[in-house]
């Protein structure tokens, strides 16, 4: 961490006593020796030995080896991995015909020894294998990967070695099956004997038995016997976190504990009985779990090791499975990871967090105030209720949070795909050039008419927007279909955008309801005084084509809410999802005269409803340059001021430190920089590397960016869809032509391609993603508003023509310096300087360790400052107060005679 102004040896704490480098060095030995509790060796033949020694003094244990490394972003990580597991199945095929051959010369492509079950073995983990293991790449990952696994399948085969295939996050369950059913095939075919095969499964997931029946139900299609290894599952935290932040209708895991142990009896119930094609493996340190599963076995008639072996992990149930192998039938398989220190922490955290969790039998193994009852209490209990909120009653009272899709689920894809093949455009009509000088010659008021609106009590108000959001959600595949047609978003972008503007009709009529209640003061006796919100008139609501329904419909909400009248003016390249917005809250109950959709060009329509008489304010989302425009336009015209909300662009920065995982920013930063095409006020537009990182970091980067697919967004498999029209892409692609330094184009294959059925729409305007160094966060003085992302190499001390100088300090200045001030990411590991970092920077929204996109409605309140805007941020408790004038009622209670008030008293 030094090189990036940890130097210590100053300062209190641990550092200021003990000086930087004994800290550094006591912690990397910490971390060697957590290591050592979990990583069997650093190497294959180091490791095949370590197993070999073990052996002598336990002879009833085999390994599955685990070549340390998961989540290849890059071609070359996916090259490395695949090349470390061919190495390690040869090494242990090798070493298992040395023991029986006792050292005699062999052929690496002849190794054949040990029956299947019976040796060491491999444990694998298809993320590793392939940059992109994901549903939507479905077509790449059975035409490139299945081909490499089986190259490891048929080593694996030939050693009669047992491979099993990790089992990792729930989306990629469906595809893992695939992947499987393809290998059985080609095991059936090919090596039609070799029972070494198998998949994890985790018991925590919800469909753990119907998972066990369609693998059961593979192998007897193909012919093939298979060894399944049963977890509960490592991931839970990240299933939980994931399905909130999706808004998924439920969670795809259990969420109590006893449950998962449960399901773990039913799942082992059904591997045990379908012995026809699987030979279990029941990989658990729980030592109740362990009895129950000797029990059932046994009320089978199954014996260890003949039907069934049991499984732990290195470093972990050490003490368990002492007890547990005295029975010499016994056999126990040790996963065994293999890796340097680098490639150890996602591994790490996850043993940390199961053997730190309190729900854990390793943990409560370990407190001694845990009773022997309390430890081996039985699960066969139902709770009849999630143990926490469900993601749709994550905000609980105050509002419902948005549904969301899971596109990795078949049924939850199909109703868009119909939607997209039934889609017709409706034709919008634009004012025309005539009616704009007849605008401007009229007030507001001669459009919207909102005296009924705003005399409705609040709390009504909030029905009709809270209906429009339901409405909004069952009519999410058709917006989502309209979406990805006129403003070129990919299923997943469009999705997000529906559910941001159904928060923002939900969370604004929660607002509306908590700040227009009157606010009594205090003050002398025989005197009532209240403070009341009232609306301020008709607003004139102009929207950007980025995101064509949540910024329009929350400038609409927020004006509706607090009772006023709108004039809706929405980009001119996407009139129809407005249309449609506005149609959808006429039918929930809007009056027609409240709200008016005016369409047609910025310069010419909008600027005439800004100028009309009357206005009341302007909320305006889009460039600096045009908020400038409508703001001196206000401030020319005669009568009362009149308010601007701005939300404009930004130079957004991505700080990284050395301490910085380079996974977690490489992924963070292609989200950032080329999701919507770089479409994206809150888009990176520049990234800050620590140069002692930076080579590194880029290379990943380039590479994960090679992996994106562009063009038609309309199939699933696109990543970055086209520029919203042929002016934005002669912008951005001019750009692009005039980088001439170290610049990266990322020009994967095109998709041109439709979801079946669906007519093909255009692929015209597409900018594939674009990498470019320069060398200081000066030399890029405006934004470029496409998939464009530079790079800034920095550096404590001085800089050169190559590297920034100046320390983090320099970045926080130069940061102000450009004056813009809108979102900001840091990487860190070092919690401090990420916090004061956040502090020495004016912008508006700041992301740690993760992507800086996305803002979610009254979680994330989205806006900048200076350049970037003027506030109050959307999506948060101070906006709807700039759409409300204040007044207040003074009552003199004793007007009609003596103070009844005082007297009671
Ligand atoms: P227990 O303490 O009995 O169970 C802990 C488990 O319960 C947690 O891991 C979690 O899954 C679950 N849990 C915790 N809290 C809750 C809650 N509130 N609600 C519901 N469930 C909860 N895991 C994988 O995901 N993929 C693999 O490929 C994989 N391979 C493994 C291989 C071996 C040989 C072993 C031993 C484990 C493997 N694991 C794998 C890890 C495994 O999933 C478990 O995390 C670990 O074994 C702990 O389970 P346990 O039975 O030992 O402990």
């Amino acid at each position: 961490f030094l090189p990036d102004g940890t130097n210590g040896g100053s300062g209190g704490g641990l550092l200021g006593r003990l000086g930087a480098n004994t800290v550094v060095l006591a912690t990397m030995r910490a971390v060697a020796l957590l290591g050592k509790q979990f990583v069997l060796a650093e190497s294959i033949e180091a490791a095949t030995a370590e197993a070999s020694a073990q052996r002598r003094t336990q002879p009833n244990v085999r390994f599955s080896f685990d070549m340390l490394g998961e989540g290849a972003r890059t071609q070359a990580d996916a090259d490395a991995y695949f090349e470390s597991y061919k190495n390690a199945i040869i090494c242990i095929a090798l070493k298992s015909m040395n023991t029986v051959t006792k050292g005699q010369n062999v052929d690496k492509n002849d190794v054949h020894v040990p029956p299947d079950a019976a040796g060491d073995g491999i444990s694998i983990k298809l993320s590793a294998l392939h940059p992109r293991y994901e549903w939507s790449q479905r077509d790449r990952v059975m035409a490139e990967l299945v081909p490499r696994v089986w190259e490891l399948c048929e080593l694996a085969a030939k050693a009669r070695m047992n491979l099993t295939i990790d089992a990792e996050e729930v989306d990629r369950l469906e595809l893992s099956l695939d992947v499987l059913d393809a290998l059985c095939s080609k095991v059936a075919a090919s090596h039609p004997q070799w029972r070494g095969l198998g998949l994890a499964m985790q018991a925590y997931q919800t469909r753990a038995m119907d998972l066990i029946a369609h693998v059961a139900s593979i192998a007897r299609k193909h012919g093939v016997g298979l060894m399944c290894r049963l977890v509960k599952g490592a991931y839970w935290d990240a299933e939980i976190k994931r399905a909130q932040v999706e808004g998924l209708p439920h969670y795809p895991v259990f969420t109590h504990k006893h449950h998962t142990d449960i399901s773990y009896l039913a799942c082992t119930h059904m591997l045990l009985a379908a012995n026809d094609v699987i030979y279990p493996q029941f990989a658990t340190h729980n030592a109740s779990t362990i009895a129950a599963i000797a029990q059932l076995a046994h009320a089978k008639g199954l014996q260890p090791g003949a039907h069934y072996e049991l499984q732990r992990l290195h470093g972990m149930g050490t003490g368990v499975y002492r007890e547990v192998l005295r029975d010499p039938r016994v056999s126990c398989r040790i996963y065994a990871p293999v890796g340097s220190h680098r490639d150890l922490l996602a591994y790490l955290v996850r043993r940390l967090l199961e053997n730190g969790a309190n729900a854990s039998f390793v943990h409560q193994l370990a407190d001694e105030s845990v009773g022997v009852d309390t430890l081996l209490l039985s699960p066969l209990r139902m709770e009849s209720a999630s143990s926490f909120a469900l993601p749709r009653d994550l905000f609980g009272a105050s509002r419902v949070n948005s549904a969301g899709l899971d596109f990795a689920v078949a049924e939850m894809r199909a109703p868009l795909s119909e939607a997209l093949t039934t889609l017709a455009i409706a034709k919008v009509p634009r004012v025309a050039d005539f009616d704009v000088k007849s605008l401007l010659g009229r007030g507001i008021h001669s459009l919207v008419s909102y005296q009924k609106w705003s005399e409705m009590p609040v709390s009504q108000r909030a029905e009709v927007l809270r209906k429009a959001a339901d409405a909004l959600e069952t009519a999410m595949p058709e917006f989502c279909a309209l979406l990805i047609v006129e403003a070129f978003k990919t299923p997943g972008d469009a999705v997000a955008e529906v559910r941001e503007a159904v928060d923002f009709l939900r969370y604004y009529a929660a607002e509306s309801e908590r700040i227009m209640q009157p606010i009594a003061l205090p003050g002398p006796t025989g005197e009532a005084n209240t403070l009341r919100l009232k609306p301020r008139g008709v607003w004139v609501c102009i929207s950007p084509w980025n995101f064509p329904l949540a910024i329009f419909m929350g400038q609409v909400a927020a004006g509706l809410a607090t009772g006023n009248g709108v004039v809706a003016k929405p980009a001119e390249q996407t009139p129809a999802v407005a249309q449609a917005a506005v149609e959808l809250l006429h039918k929930a109950g809007v009056p027609r005269d409240a709200l008016k959709l005016v369409c047609g060009p910025g310069e010419t329509v909008g600027a005439a409803l800004v100028g009309m008489a009357g206005v009341a304010g302007v909320v305006f989302t889009g460039s600096t340059g045009v908020a400038k425009i409508i703001n001196r336009a206000l401030a020319a015209k005669d009568g009362p001021i009149v308010p601007l909300i701005a939300e404009t662009g930004g130079i957004n920065a991505m700080i990284v430190d050395s301490s910085a995982l380079p996974e977690q920013v490489v992924d963070a930063a292609v989200q950032s920089a080329f999701k919507s095409a770089g479409q994206r006020c809150s888009a990176l537009r520049v990234l800050c590397v620590h140069e002692a990182v930076a080579d590194r970091v880029i290379d990943m980067l380039k590479g994960a960016a090679a992996e994106l697919r562009v063009g038609q967004t309309s199939h699933w498999s696109t990543d970055v869809g086209a520029l919203i029209d042929a002016e934005a892409f002669e912008g951005v692609s001019g750009y692009v032509k005039g980088l001439t330094d170290k610049v990266f184009t990322a020009n994967r294959s095109l998709v041109t391609e439709s979801i079946e059925g669906v007519a093909i729409h255009s692929v015209a305007n597409i900018q594939a993603p674009v990498i470019t160094e320069i060398s200081h966060l000066r030399d890029l003085s405006r934004e470029i508003f496409g998939p464009v992302l530079h790079i800034v190499r920095w550096r404590d001390g001085e800089g050169d023509a190559q590297v920034m100088g100046g320390g983090l300090d320099g970045l926080a200045q130069a940061i102000n310096t450009q004056g813009y001030g809108l979102t900001l990411g840091i990487h860190t590991r070092i919690d401090s300087r990420a916090t004061r970092f956040a502090e020495q920077v004016h912008v508006g929204n700041v992301y740690i360790n993760r992507n800086m996109i996305g803002a979610v409605v009254g979680v994330q309140p989205f806006g900048g400052e200076a350049l970037s805007g003027t506030g109050p941020k959307a999506g948060g408790p101070h906006y709807l107060l700039r759409f409300c004038g204040e007044q207040t009622l003074t009552i003199n209670t004793t007007a009609a005679g003596g103070n009844v008030q005082l007297l009671a008293g």
